[in-house]
């Protein structure tokens, strides 16, 4: 990101300096300081009578300097007496009044591919790019003063060399990655600033936080925890949702029936992908997805889905697998399911509820860092802690019932609330008609007429009517469960958004960034482990910031960056044109050897 992106209006500044500075810009550039216009330029110090033709020669040079011949140096004028040509004048080096003379600085920007050129005064400076990062190189123009011109080189590049070595950080996570992916389901990302979550906290001192992942539309478990693994968007990976039904081969999903593979085969989860590379295995104490055989594969180590089984048996599988297996598991999943279930029960506005359990899923990712401490893994081990969605507050009094819109033997509800799937047994567009007016709090959507941003269209499993619950509210058909919190709706809505942590050599320490997508997780995690990524709906550069051996700079960091480096430079030019100029003020005159031709007549006789 950092390269180039400095310079995208490289043109624009062009243009401005170019209306300030109406000359070529090679008349910036240091003109031979004893050509006859300027050795013959009459100084302040002259006390005597002019000679014959000194005006005239010196008006003449000055017209030809105005016209941009000053470069050139010229033979000299034959109505000059030969004597005044070199009587007095400069030293070759000019002095004070002839820079005072100059625009300085000025600056030219040059696009030449890679090298951005800056005139500064005397001085070219390039800006190379060099292995993605841009580096001053001081390489022409510079006066004799500066003698030592590979110094000054080094220094500029060396200073940029820490800067980005800075930004770069530690880098020492090396070879041999492994992974572990914890989900906590139904973790809203604003748990983290209203609850006290001490054991969280800490993993997430020493490591990164993400404030809000955005999830993908339906913000519900299976599609969202797929996401995560596959990074893509449900319409791509297939599992659409909770409780599908595919009209080709009249089968069924459902939370309790999601074993056939043809749910899955849409897309390849990581763990399918880390198993087939040599030498390593997967595990899973659970995640959606990981008891079925996908593409042939189960991970090597899995436990299939119960939700009896408590959190301690599926943590000490898990580090038993990351620890001690042979080949060695790379690549782990961990799934728990709170605090979703006291979410649905209690709300997430229920304080007292919520911190209860609150501090108890807490208390399990206290263990979990215990656990890796005591088996030696803490330091080598690169841990995800996410969720796949947030939770929002409902209310008895916020619901919706088709059944007063709608003869229940007119349609199919595949799935129900707050996203309900609706597969009408008569006319689409008469189902439609019925319930596009049925509350205002409900948005119906024909399948094509789904807006892009859901990312929820190319699917056969999406059925042709779709219906969107406002935030909080529930659909039902005639009476609804005592749920108050539930999850579903718009994955624009931060109640809907989930969090990330991560802790582990790959990341960096105490990092914070806003925001990522879901389907940004899984470039990440495939670019921690070495694997090559499936196509996917995910950006690395979205994530990259994360990780500790990635160049991460924002565009406003990266002006900052080179406006800085100009400025120091400018300085550091104005400091060496001042100490030279010191230097020759010391001498301002001198008398010049004279040719063997010349006669040593006086000038003023
Ligand atoms: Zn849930």
């Amino acid at each position: 990101m950092g390269k180039g992106v400095p310079f995208t209006t490289g043109s624009g500044i062009q243009s401005r300096y170019a209306s300030q500075t109406p000359q070529p810009a090679t008349s910036a550039l240091p003109s031979v300081p004893h050509t006859a216009a300027h050795s013959e330029r009459p100084t302040q110090r002259w006390s005597g009578p002019r000679p014959a033709g000194w005006a005239s020669a010196t008006a003449q040079a000055s017209q030809e300097a105005l016209r941009g011949a000053a470069l050139r140096p010229r033979p000299p004028s034959p109505q000059v007496p030969r004597s005044a040509r070199f009587r007095y004048r400069r030293v070759p080096r000019a002095g004070p009044k002839w820079r005072r003379r100059r625009k300085w600085p000025s600056y030219t920007f040059h696009r030449n591919r890679s090298i951005q050129e800056v005139v500064v005064g005397e001085f070219v400076l390039h800006l190379c790019s060099w292995h993605g990062i841009y580096v001053l190189d001081i390489t022409k123009g510079v006066p004799a003063a500066v003698s030592n011109v590979f110094n000054m080189k080094l220094l500029v590049i060396l200073s940029f060399w820490g800067l980005v070595a800075g930004y770069r950080g530690n880098s020492s996570y090396s070879s041999a990655p492994q992974l572990l992916l914890v989900s906590f389901d139904g973790f809203r990302a604003d748990y983290l600033n209203n609850y006290d979550l001490p054991h969280l906290q800490n993993f997430i001192k020493e490591g990164v936080l993400v404030e809000h992942v955005k999830n993908v539309f339906i913000t519900k478990t299976f599609p969202n925890h797929y996401s995560i693994v596959t990074g893509l968007y449900e319409e791509s990976h297939g599992i659409v949702a909770n409780s599908m039904y595919d009209d080709v081969t009249k089968k069924h999903f459902s939370e309790s029936n999601d074993k056939d593979p043809f749910w899955w085969n849409g897309a390849v989860p990581i763990w399918v992908t880390n198993q087939l590379q040599e030498n390593r295995s997967s595990a899973a104490a659970m995640w959606p997805g990981t008891d079925v055989s996908i593409h042939n594969v189960t991970p090597s180590y899995f436990m299939n889905y119960s939700s009896s089984v408590p959190f301690e048996e599926r943590l000490n599988n898990v580090a038993t697998w990351l620890s001690s297996s042979n080949p060695p598991v790379t690549f782990a999943t961990l799934y728990w399911e709170e605090p979703d279930v006291s979410g649905h029960k209690y709300g997430p506005e229920d304080k007292f509820n919520m911190r209860r359990v609150l501090k108890e899923v807490d208390g399990l990712i206290g263990d979990l860092v215990q656990k890796l401490k005591a088996l030696g893994l803490w330091e080598s081990l690169n841990v995800i802690i996410t969720s796949d969605h947030g939770m929002a507050q409902c209310s008895e009094n916020r619901r919706i019932y088709l059944d007063t819109c709608i003869n229940h033997s007119d349609y199919s509800v595949i799935d129900l609330t707050p996203v309900a799937a609706i597969l009408p047994k008569i006319n689409v567009t008469e189902v439609y008609n019925k319930l596009k007016h049925c509350n205002p709090h409900m948005t119906v959507y024909l399948k094509e007429a789904i807006p892009n941003r859901f990312y929820y269209q190319h699917s056969d499993r999406i059925q042709p009517i779709l219906l969107v619950a406002d935030e909080g509210w529930t659909i039902a058909l005639n009476t609804s469960s005592s749920k108050l919190g539930d999850h579903g709706y718009d994955n624009s809505l931060p109640s809907m958004h989930p969090f990330l942590a991560a802790h582990g050599p790959a990341f960096r320490k105490g990092y914070r960034q806003s925001t990522i997508n879901t389907v940004d997780i899984y470039p990440m995690m495939c670019y921690i482990l070495g694997l090559k990524p499936h196509p996917n709906n995910g950006t690395f550069s979205h994530s990259k910031c994360l990780l500790v051996d990635q160049w991460c700079i924002n565009l406003p960091e990266a002006i900052g960056i080179v406006v800085s480096a100009l400025l120091a430079l400018t300085v550091l030019t104005g400091l060496i044109i001042f100490m030279q100029n010191r230097a020759s003020a010391s001498r301002p005159f001198s008398r010049l050897q004279l040719h063997e031709d010349d006669d040593d007549d006086p000038l003023i006789e």
